[in-house]
């Protein structure tokens, strides 16, 4: 779990990150960590990977922190997490995807005084202080649907990630991407539906019924629905649409940029009448029958027509 990891501290504005679970004592040959800030960070990432979910919460860790107004991360080379200090890089990413200024990474030799000092604050069990000046760190970021930033409870990776990129070429980098396979997904709207902070959602289409439908659709019964849109700012990585996608059509990136939008078409089952729509790229072959995916999948048209001639 995430959250079991050790915490980083806080001193004077500086993180300083936590010492790797049992290389503490012995020290050991860390990945090279860039002390350049913005650096990208392909070159950065140690293994293992951390999950999406873990992702998700050391750089919420390094957001927190820097709306707090810290702009250096220190390290013990040799001992620090690797997680952490993949993170750290992984974090200045973001911001400089985003034109902000990323944070000072340092990484302290084994032998300084400062990693004597660092050994004894962990020694410690010292309460980080990430609120203070935290308001006053929050001007100039987006708050949501323009209320007072101070009361934006938004998850401040969130609310980084909601500051848009530079660059129309490449746009900004996010933590967790929500990606959907346009051809395996059925256009059951399940991981739409079951997204706590709505990452996933619908966009509505004009009024007017697609002349691409499939001649089955009636007049007036195609939905205004015409594409899926991922929000991948708004990803907290709980991993419910993984979870919830009977056709595996949906997985976590990390550190990626935002996915296209998924283009849907609508029609009417012709055994049942109910209104579906699927990605265009596997509407098609759904579409040639007829029939959304339950009466696809159990057949029981067949039965009405035999009962109902
Ligand atoms: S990705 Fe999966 S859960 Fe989401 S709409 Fe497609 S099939 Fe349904
Ligand atoms: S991982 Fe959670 S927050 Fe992210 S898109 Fe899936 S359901 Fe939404």
């Amino acid at each position: 779990m995430a959250s079991q990891r050790a915490q980083p501290l806080f001193r004077d504005g500086i993180m300083i990150l936590p010492l790797q679970s049992g290389a503490a004592e012995t020290g050991g040959a860390q990945p090279p960590v860039s002390a350049s800030p913005g650096e990208a960070p392909s070159t950065l990432s140690p293994a293992p990977s951390p999950s999406p979910e873990e992702l998700f919460y050391l750089l919420d860790r390094f957001a927190e922190a820097w709306l707090d107004g810290c702009r250096r991360v220190v390290m013990l080379k040799g001992a620090v997490d690797p997680a952490w200090s993949a993170g750290a890089a992984q974090f200045n990413a973001l911001l400089t995807s985003r034109g902000l200024e990323p944070m000072a990474l340092r990484r302290v030799s084994e032998h300084s005084k400062a990693a004597r000092t660092m050994r004894a604050l962990f020694a410690e069990t010292a309460t980080p202080s990430r609120r203070g000046g935290f308001l006053g760190a929050l001007s100039g970021l987006p708050s949501e649907d323009g209320a007072d930033p101070a009361f934006d409870t938004r998850p401040a990776l969130t609310r980084i990630q909601s500051v848009e990129g530079e660059g129309e070429d490449e746009g900004a980098l996010f933590a967790i991407v929500p990606r959907i396979d346009p051809a395996r997904c059925s256009g059951c709207d399940a991981c739409v539906r079951i997204c706590p902070p709505e990452a996933l959602t619908l966009i509505e289409a004009a009024s007017e019924a697609s002349p691409e439908a499939p001649p089955e659709a009636p007049p007036g019964t195609s939905p205004d629905i015409s594409a899926y849109h991922v929000h991948p700012e708004s990803c907290d990585a709980c991993g419910l649409c993984e979870s919830v996608c009977e056709d595996a059509a949906i997985r976590l990136e990390t550190m990626a940029r935002a996915p296209d939008d998924i283009p849907l078409k609508a029609w009417s089952c012709r055994a049942c009448g109910v209104a579906v729509h699927a990605p265009e790229a596997a509407a098609e072959s759904r579409a040639q029958d007829g029939l959304c995916r339950i009466c696809a999948r159990t057949g029981h048209h067949k039965n009405l027509f035999v009962v109902l001639p």
